[in-house]
């Protein structure tokens, strides 16, 4: 699992290149605040649950921080302390005036029944409201949370501190949600694509043959619009198991199998790969979508693709990314490729206090113009500074906090 070692590697890699100052350099690798609570319930039988939260609160010097909440047996603080450092560097990547944050839950939602799944969000709330809200931290879906539970956060914050919808994104549409929310990452991983391929004379996705690692909300999204722009899906997983067909699977079909299964192992058309062997399919790009750390020392000699879109957060190492960069396999990072999620979350955030809802229309024109206004930003750094994407994209964000950090005073 990534901590905050491995995004603070990425850090320093790029705070040389701009000859960053010691001073800056700690201020900006030392967390704002980390909070760790109890979120015992009562289960359904009537035994007591015992469950840790998570919630580290990264950097505030550009804006209210910003970072989803995870509910997931690997929940940590270091994994809390790398995520929320990410969310710091993406939200400065493509310019939205926020901070990061990071938190989540230790704990198999699977196991718990939707009461209690709702119990155990209301008492995460209760433990953490006073350090949330809508101008110091505002919560967003991650893996295993939902609108539903975006939605309970909602209504128990509201409980607390009179009616705030602006608290959390990702809530659903009924409840203040932003029209193209759900769909916001996978469509910003597809759009960065889109620019760089453009942008390298690579051509469009049409043609080219994709394996996708997880089928959540980023992956499943990636994967339908992939498919409608004429990408050729070879093989798609999840926890259980992937399933691969070279000639192409049909998207519309898989997710029908998924939403019967909850799976997409077992899909008929097709065979079945395990996710160690997805990895080293013999595609045009490898899509990870589901866990960070999946691509490590161990296995980035075998990755055969020629781009890595990274769409889950920190899917690779940082011994991984040297493999990769030495082979000449181009690693399009995370906190550019994954942002459209924390950038159509900005747009309801921005709604919410408007009390004015935006059509979808605008919504998507508005990701758009972020997603290649930082790629614009990030292919001159590359150029000029001749390092890579995600050394690029380290250094916009870098230099971004620092002058904040700076203008504002310590
Ligand atoms: P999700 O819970 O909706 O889906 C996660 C998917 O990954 C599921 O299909 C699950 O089966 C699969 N998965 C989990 N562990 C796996 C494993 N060990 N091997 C293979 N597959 C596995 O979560 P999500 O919201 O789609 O998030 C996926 C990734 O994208 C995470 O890294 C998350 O931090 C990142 N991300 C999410 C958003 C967002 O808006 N939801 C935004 C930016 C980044």
């Amino acid at each position: 699992m990534p901590g905050a070692e491995d995004v603070d590697y990425y850090f320093r890699k790029a705070a040389r290149v701009i000859d960053l100052s010691a001073r800056v350099e700690r201020m900006l690798l030392t967390p704002f605040r980390e909070v760790k609570v109890d979120v015992s319930i009562t289960l359904d039988s009537g035994e007591l649950g015992t469950f840790i939260g998570y919630r580290v609160q990264h950097d505030d010097s550009r804006g209210p921080m910003k970072g989803g909440l995870r509910y997931h047996p690997t929940v940590n603080m270091d994994e809390a302390q790398g995520l929320a450092a990410l969310m710091t560097w993406k939200t400065a990547v493509v310019d939205l005036p926020y901070g990061g944050a990071k938190g989540g839950i230790a704990v198999d939602p699977a196991l718990l029944t939707p009461r209690e799944q709702e119990r155990l969000t209301r008492r995460f709330v209760q433990q953490i409201h006073d350090i949330i809200g809508p101008q110091r931290d505002i919560p967003a879906p991650d893996v295993n949370t939902n609108a539903q539970v975006m939605a309970w956060i909602m209504d128990e914050y509201s409980r607390m501190h009179g009616f705030s919808p602006a608290v959390v994104t990702g809530k659903p549409v009924e409840l203040f949600g932003s029209k193209g929310r759900e769909e916001a990452t996978g469509r910003g991983v597809v759009l960065a694509l889109e620019e760089y391929l453009k942008d390298a004379g690579q051509g469009t996705v049409r043609g080219k043959t994709f394996a996708v690692q997880g089928f959540g909300n980023v992956g499943s999204w990636t994967c339908r619009f992939l498919h409608e722009r004429g990408g050729r899906l070879v093989a798609v997983s999840d926890t259980r198991g992937g399933v691969y067909a070279p000639e192409g699977i049909d998207v519309a079909a898989l997710l029908e199998h998924d939403r019967a299964a909850r799976t997409v192992s077992g899909f008929a058309a097709g065979e079945p790969i395990s996710n160690e062997a997805l990895l080293q399919l013999d595609v045009d790009v490898l899509v990870p979508a589901a866990l960070g750390g999946v691509i490590t020392e161990a296995n980035a000699v075998d990755v055969r693709a020629t781009i890595v879109l990274e769409a889950a957060n920190a899917p690779t190492t940082p011994r991984a990314d040297e493999i990769l960069q030495t082979r000449g396999v181009t690693v399009l990072p995370d906190i550019w490729v994954n942002a459209g999620g924390v950038t159509v979350s900005y747009f309801e955030w921005a709604q919410n206090i408007q009390q004015f809802s935006w059509e979808e229309e605008r919504i998507t024109a508005e990701l758009g113009r972020h997603m290649r206004e930082a790629y614009a930003t990030l292919a001159r750094v590359v150029r000029e500074r001749r390092v890579s994407f995600r050394t690029a994209a380290f250094i916009v964000a870098i230099e971004r906090v620092a002058r904040a950090t700076a203008l504002r005073g310590v």
